[in-house]
């Protein structure tokens, strides 16, 4: 495999999640020849690492997003990978999801583009360095092993894994009761594949990550508690789908204040709801019991049983016993603030921050770095409540496309 080390890229993605991989697809698509001038960079040795650990780690069997929503820049694409394979009743009624397995085998299938072309290298992003008037390659990028390399434009496609969020109150239970009391990003289903015994978990949180871990939980055998701070919601999306039109977008555009803009996205992806398919196996199942609208005053240890260590919550629905896990699946909150390879660059420029979002420019720019752009949740203030989701790759891309054309040199195009 060729290293980065000390040369000249035109274009480096950091990040080859979903987000990373669907922009560097498309600028293939737009521009074959492009491939020798685009590096992807991640942490991981291998793309869409996060988003394959994610969807296992909870058992999740299919997208709550449509059919043409996927990595690459053919919307029916996966429809023909999946006749081509026999595989087309792997999509769920009302809107065509697919399984998740149909979905990511598309999508290793549609990446493969990126490793036979040499585009993804494994390198954890350290320091990122923007030299203005240093020539065609401003910036430099160096490894957590001190490799650097330089590159003309950078897209920032980050996710917001390391922005995992749990209410202040909690944190101190999480930190009493180390392996007990954990983050979803913590939890996986293979931990219960040994044991011996049913075991009694709450999970807090009222979205589909919460739903999801009861139903996959609750279908090993095991009890579970789902508590919810507000009455559970049932939607088949997580934001309105017109989000994705115009129109929308055009209003949401025509807004100037940008923590109005970020108020528009609260209020438009809620805090999170559970699908229909998923909130039917949810009531109908007899080892789920659902508290909405509860809250946890207080958790405590009350020895130990063939299971280990036993917790008992008071909680405003009343007390919960026998309790050996409690997950909190309350998400994430981005925060350009948590990554620590931006920090000297975010003080050096001032880049405005809005709750934790920076303000880019309509080219999602991260103004005054020119040629520094984004893809994902941290384009929301510009791409609106659809951006860090799947749909919103495509969002951003038809931003930044221009731009990062631009950007390659002249024989390539
Ligand atoms: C269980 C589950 C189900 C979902 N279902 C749907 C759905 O049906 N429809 C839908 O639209 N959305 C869905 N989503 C949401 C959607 O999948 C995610 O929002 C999307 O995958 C985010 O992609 P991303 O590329 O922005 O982030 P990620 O997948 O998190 O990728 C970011 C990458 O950046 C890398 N990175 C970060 N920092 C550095 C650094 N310093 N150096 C190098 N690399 C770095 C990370 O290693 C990671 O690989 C789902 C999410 C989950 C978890």
């Amino acid at each position: 495999m060729k290293t980065l080390a000390h040369r000249n890229i035109p274009i480096t993605i950091i990040g080859g999640g979903i987000h990373g991989c669907s922009i560097a697809l498309r600028l293939l698509r737009d521009m074959p020849a492009a491939a020798k001038h685009i590096a992807i960079v991640d942490r991981h040795p291998k793309p869409l690492t996060e988003w394959r650990n994610k969807t296992e780690r909870q058992g999740m069997t299919f997208l709550r997003s449509p059919i043409v929503h996927h990595v690459s820049p053919d919307p029916l694409g996966i429809v023909e990978f999946a006749e081509h394979h026999n595989r087309s009743n792997e999509f769920a009624p009302p809107y065509s999801q697919p399984s998740t397995e149909l979905f990511w085998d598309y999508c290793k299938d549609a990446v493969t583009e990126l490793m036979d072309q040499n585009i993804y290298y494994q390198f954890e992003v350290s320091k990122l360095h923007w030299n203005k008037g240093s020539g065609k390659y401003p910036f430099r990028l160096v490894s957590k092993d001190n490799i650097g390399f330089r590159s003309s434009a950078v897209v920032l496609a980050v996710g917001s894994d390391d922005c995992v969020y749990i209410p202040s109150e909690f944190i101190e239970w999480t930190r009493r009761f180390p392996g007990k009391i954990i983050h979803s990003s913590q939890f996986s289903l293979d931990s219960l594949k040994n044991t011996d015994g049913r075991k009694k978990f709450v999970i807090v949180g009222g979205g589909l990550t919460a739903g999801t871990l009861a139903k996959s939980i609750s279908e090993l055998g095991h009890q579970v508690v789902l508590i919810a701070r507000k009455r559970l919601k049932t939607e088949q999306f997580d934001f309105p789908p017109t989000w994705l039109g115009p129109k929308a977008l055009t209003n949401f555009a025509n807004e100037s204040d940008f923590l109005r803009r970020y108020h528009i996205i609260k209020e438009n992806r809620g805090e999170g709801s559970i699908t229909p398919d998923v909130m039917e196996i949810l009531t109908d199942s007899t080892n789920i019991e659902i508290y909405p609208e509860t809250i946890i005053r207080k958790i405590l240890s009350v020895g130990e049983n063939k299971l280990g260590q036993c917790l008992r919550m008071e909680t405003t629905h009343g007390m919960i016993n026998h309790v050996s896990d409690v997950i909190f699946a309350t998400g994430y909150r981005f925060n350009l603030r948590h990554y620590g390879f931006l920090k000297d660059l975010m003080k050096q420029y001032s880049i405005p921050l809005i709750c934790g979002l920076p303000i880019l420019d309509t080219d999602l720019q991260f103004c005054p770095i020119t040629n520094l752009f984004g893809s994902g949740t941290v384009v929301q203030l510009q791409v609106g409540p659809a951006s860090s989701n799947i749909a919103g790759a495509n969002l951003a891309y038809a931003r930044i496309r221009e731009k990062l054309l631009a950007r390659l040199p002249k024989n390539s195009i």
